[in-house]
């Protein structure tokens, strides 16, 4: 690897503490996970798996700082100024914290720079509607005279935030912002994968002067995961993460009536209309179907494109990803890293492995590079049929598939035949075709001609891809729950 890691500096490595209760705290356990760098396979750091005393005090601490602390009781517009806090302070941290999710998960440092500004902007846009909570919320009955009805919005309790390893950052950012505008306390359990990164947060919460016990944070594997989700004080749970783990999560808050929400996997389609501009389409194709190495749920990494122009489009798709460089992540020019982990690694190449035996054909990449870390070459497939595993399974590494269509109808169809509905895209000259198009895609969000997200408009999955919304007012509902105080007397009189 080109950068010499012993002179990062980096001021997490081996620890052995939760933060609980407002304070970094030794595990009372002995086991550790090793956090591994998937760029050289060196295990660089580690930390503790949280145990069941650790889960009880995290829970118990969220419980105090809920049923009896000080956050839920300021009004919405005093929380917003502590989360304008915490996003000046990850700022502050915006270059260790980018290092260390590079070492973590291999994100490539061009894509890791921009997490503090992201979840930045995800703590200020939060703080901006700190108005719709803080207003009274006042609704005449329809048809009784002198009467109405008070809408509250309380917070719903202690939240339990689980969260994946590609996005470590963004993906608790979206849940905890809203979580603490609304008034809640959580504990926040990050995947094994990517444990250290999030305590750049923690140290940016603590500084914003958020009071002790409102946010905790526990490492640990799935089983603690799953003890938080089913542990008695837990009012929300809100997860990011693959379909089978979500189906598991869904299923437990099922049984105890636990509101959930689910951002789970996705298998999105790329819709090619025969007027599109190619080259309009090569200068967003990294971002929009390979982001992060093709880590990023919401891409569309499945290619949709007409039969009289598929050849052209599988030169454009080949020729866009063989140009991007592939290499050490922490190198500023590098496009594509590694896959964050061997056991990712290992599931890529058995989808490209079952591509070869299917009968696809790499137009460039398709295997493994040779020497250290888990790196796979950046891949394109032609001649994919839908029936083949690697049109129909998220991949979840650097792999597009091209399919070819017929007519309008049948790429809508194949678009909205994966079982998933998350992202999607459509690449037109023509506003009111990609429209249509766009219209008719069975999924949670859709980009015309470019995707990105908006924090202001929900983001959620249909079918396989999840339950509920992040972002944007909707995103904020997922963390109140609605009280209607019903009074004949004016309003006034209440005060
Ligand atoms: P994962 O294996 O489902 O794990 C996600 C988190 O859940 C991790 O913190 C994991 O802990 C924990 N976990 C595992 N088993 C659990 C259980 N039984 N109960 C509670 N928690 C449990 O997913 P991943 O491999 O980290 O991430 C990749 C997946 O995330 C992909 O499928 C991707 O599409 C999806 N994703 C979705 C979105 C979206 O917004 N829709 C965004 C990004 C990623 P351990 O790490 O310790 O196992
Ligand atoms: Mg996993």
């Amino acid at each position: 690897m080109s950068r010499d890691r012993a002179e990062l500096g980096l001021p997490w490595t081996h620890v052995d503490d939760h933060y609980l209760d407002g304070r970094w705290t030794p595990s009372t356990g002995e086991a550790r996970t090793p956090v591994v760098d998937p760029a050289t396979e060196e295990a660089w750091g580690s930390v503790p798996d949280a145990t069941p005393e650790d889960v009880e005090v995290a829970m118990a601490a969220a419980d105090r700082a809920f049923r009896s602390g000080p956050w839920p009781r300021l009004s919405a517009a005093e929380r917003a100024d502590h989360l304008r806090r915490v996003a000046d302070e990850l700022e502050k941290r915006a270059e260790e914290l980018a290092l260390t999710i590079s070492r973590e998960n291999g994100t490539p440092l061009s894509e890791s720079r921009g997490a503090a500004g992201n979840a930045a902007g995800i703590f200020r846009w939060f703080a901006g509607i700190a108005g719709h909570l803080d207003a009274d919320d006042v609704r005449p009955f329809p048809a009784m005279a002198g009467s109405e009805s008070v809408v509250r919005r309380d917070p719903v309790g202690v939240c339990v935030l689980i969260a994946p390893w590609n996005f470590p950052i963004n993906l608790v950012a979206i849940k905890l912002a809203p979580a603490l505008l609304a008034g809640c306390t959580v504990v926040v359990k990050p995947a094994s994968p990517t444990p250290l990164s999030i305590r750049f947060v923690v140290e940016a919460v603590e500084a914003a002067g958020v009071p002790a016990g409102v946010v905790n944070l526990l490492t640990g594997s799935g089983a603690v995961g799953d003890a938080l989700v089913r542990h008695p004080l837990t009012a929300k749970v809100a997860f990011t993460g693959s379909t089978p783990v979500g189906r598991k999560i869904a299923a437990a808050c099922g049984e105890l009536l636990r509101p959930v929400t689910l951002e789970l996997g996705g298998k999105s389609s790329a819709v090619v209309l025969p007027d599109a501009d190619l080259d309009a389409m090569s200068d967003v194709l990294i971002r929009s179907s390979m982001r992060n190495t093709g880590q990023t749920c919401y891409i569309s990494t499945r290619i949709l494109a007409p039969t009289e122009r598929y050849d052209e489009v599988v030169d454009m798709v080949t020729r866009t990803i063989s140009a991007g460089r592939q290499g050490d992540p922490l190198d500023d020019d590098t496009v594509f890293g590694p896959v964050a982990t061997k056991a990712q690694y290992d599931s890529v190449l058995d989808h490209l492995e079952s591509a070869r035996q299917e009968g696809a054909r790499a137009t460039t990449g398709g295997r493994a590079r040779d020497g250290n870390g888990y790196f796979v070459e950046p891949t394109v497939l032609a001649d994919v049929t839908p029936d083949m595993r690697v049109a129909r399974e998220e991949i979840f590494g650097p792999v597009i598939t091209v399919l070819r269509y017929d007519g309008i109808d049948e790429a809508v169809a194949l678009a909205n035949d994966t079982g998933f509905g998350l992202g999607g895209l459509v690449f037109s000259s023509d506003p009111r075709a990609a429209q249509q198009v766009a219209e008719r895609m069975d999924t949670g969000s859709v980009g015309i001609n470019f995707f990105a997200s908006n924090h202001s408009a929900p983001f959620g999955g249909r079918h396989d891809s999840g339950l509920g919304v992040e972002y944007g007012l909707e995103g904020l509902a997922a963390y109140v729950t609605y009280k209607s105080i019903h009074r004949r007397t004016p309003n006034e009189e209440y005060r």
